[in-house]
């Protein structure tokens, strides 16, 4: 007992001391701590990217546009207040918020699908700053707000299955589903899709800049029209916060698709300050059935009501009841 007491102490002390060494090290170099994930690096992104466009730029009699300074120069942009304070040169978008370069081909088209309800101040920033960094990268894209109209609790993955359906219609090849919250900070992480469907934010700044687990599948995500119906699009069933884009995660690895990302430079995103809202509490359950009901619940199941499809001057706006 007497010989036991001092030596306990020691013990006792070194934890201690371990733990308060980790933590400050940990809150002053957060980067020491990440998960790493794998990516495509700067010098690989532009073969990896799919080139694929629609009929009408397919169609345009010009040469093609070029991306390699673009993905090599990756400057941070979010800083600047030029990106922020108006659309510039807004003539430039069509009504239903479409660009495509004149002055040369686009070799890529994106469909950007926004889920969205009483965001509105969200959505502002969101459309400006996306319009002008969008078109600074020389892609076609169109950008389509899926409202949700009716007061049940918010079914993000139906409106996204919604965004993909109409985008399909309208020829895109290349889906981004997107997050309103979310946006870019590097000009080179580039709005197109590659082979597998590819996490887009891995370095947000809400999550300190690091992935908090490698199945996240959430935020922004690019996945080629073929292969959003090949899964069956995204589940339907999740209603109020959480676990739909771990879903589609599972659907798309029982599918042996696979993910990929683009390098942390590549990737960091900021998500615009907000509550959280109510989490859904059938959540965990709902994802432990995913691969069960993966192929009678997603777009082969989708039962929505088209409220009102209307072209705004920068967006396309799909009005549905779920
Ligand atoms: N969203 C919305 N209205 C809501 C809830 C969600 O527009 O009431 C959309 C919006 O695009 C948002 C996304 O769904 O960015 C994801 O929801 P949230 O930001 O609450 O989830 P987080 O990723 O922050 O946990
Ligand atoms: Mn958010």
């Amino acid at each position: 007992m007497f010989v036991r007491i001092p030596y306990r102490l020691h013990i006792y002390d070194l934890l201690k001391t371990i733990g308060i060494v980790t933590l400050i090290v940990y809150l002053a170099l957060p980067f020491r701590f990440a998960s790493h994930y794998d990516y495509i690096d700067g010098a690989h992104i532009e073969g990896a990217l799919l080139p694929q466009v629609t009929l009408n730029v397919s169609l345009q009699q010009t040469f093609e546009c070029s991306y390699t300074d673009i993905i090599a120069n990756n400057r941070f942009v979010y800083s600047s207040a030029y990106y922020h304070e108006t659309v510039h040169h807004a003539e430039e978008i069509w009504p239903g918020g479409e660009f495509r370069p004149e002055q040369c081909q686009a070799r890529y088209s994106t469909a950007i699908i926004v889920p969205y309800r009483q965001r509105e101040e969200q959505l502002r920033a969101f459309l400006t700053y996306m319009h002008n960094y969008l078109r600074q990268q020389l892609i076609h894209y169109r950008i389509f707000l899926v409202e949700q109209y009716d007061q049940k609790p918010f079914n993000r993955a139906m409106l996204l299955n919604i965004g993909a359906k109409v985008a399909a219609e309208y020829g895109f090849p290349c889906l981004i589903l997107h997050d309103v919250d979310l946006m870019p900070l590097n000009s080179g992480q580039m709005y197109a899709c590659v082979e597998t469907p590819r996490h887009m934010c891995p370095a947000l700044d809400h999550w300190r800049f690091h992935l908090p687990y490698q199945g996240l599948f959430g935020g922004v995500v690019a996945i080629t029209t073929l292969q959003f119906k090949q899964i069956n699009g995204m589940s339907n069933v999740y209603h109020g916060w959480g676990g739909e884009d771990d879903d589609l995660y599972v659907r798309i690895m029982d599918e042996g698709i696979g993910i990929c990302r683009f390098a942390p430079e590549y990737s960091e995103y900021t998500m615009l300050k907000h509550k959280p809202e109510n989490p859904n509490e059938h959540r965990r359950a709902l994802l432990q059935a995913a691969k069960l009901r993966r192929f009678m619940d997603g777009l082969s199941s989708l039962v929505y009501k088209e409220v009102e499809r209307r072209m705004h001057s920068l967006f396309t706006h799909i009005l549905v009841e779920t």
